[in-house]
């Protein structure tokens, strides 16, 4: 994994990783070759259909599910980094969080004291995405 040293005024994060992570697998076993996903696919260049079994370049993958969501084979599933993650935490590795406003749905009335709660937890800093979303629609 290529990463670079960022000048941080803060000093907190110290290696910070330019690359998209992987969010999506394929499990050869179960994928029938039908190119479903890839026709649903927005970013169709990050498939290979060429194979037994479709693969893909997650370095390209933007994570938006939608291959998931219209595979009919379960062949397409997300990874669950949980357990990653609260290996990380438990190891003090700084972790940035991005909270979606859909928490304000998942959270009722205690919406307000999550980015308190993920603060105590050790997560170094909280973004909000809705914040990403209208710099991109100003952009
Ligand atoms: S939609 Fe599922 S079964 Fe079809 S090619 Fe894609 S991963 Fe394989
Ligand atoms: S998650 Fe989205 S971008 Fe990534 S392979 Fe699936 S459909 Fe394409």
């Amino acid at each position: 994994m290529t990463s670079h040293q960022l000048k941080n005024p803060y000093g907190a994060f110290g290696k910070v990783t330019t690359e998209l992570r992987p969010v999506i697998r394929v499990i050869e076993e179960k994928c029938v070759n039908c190119h479903r996903c890839i026709m649903a696919c927005p970013v169709k260049m990050c498939n290979n259909g060429s194979g037994e079994a479709v693969t893909f370049n997650s370095k390209l993958c933007i994570g938006c599910g939608e291959c998931i969501y219209v595979c009919g084979h379960g062949a397409r599933v997300g990874i669950d980094d949980f357990d990653q993650f609260i290996n990380d935490l438990k190891q003090g590795v700084p972790i940035i969080a991005v909270v979606a406003p859909a928490i304000a749905a998942s959270f009722g009335g205690e919406y307000l004291k999550f980015n308190g709660y993920l603060k105590k937890i050790g997560i170094k800093a909280v973004f909000d995405a809705s914040f990403g979303a209208e710099l991109t629609v100003k952009s």
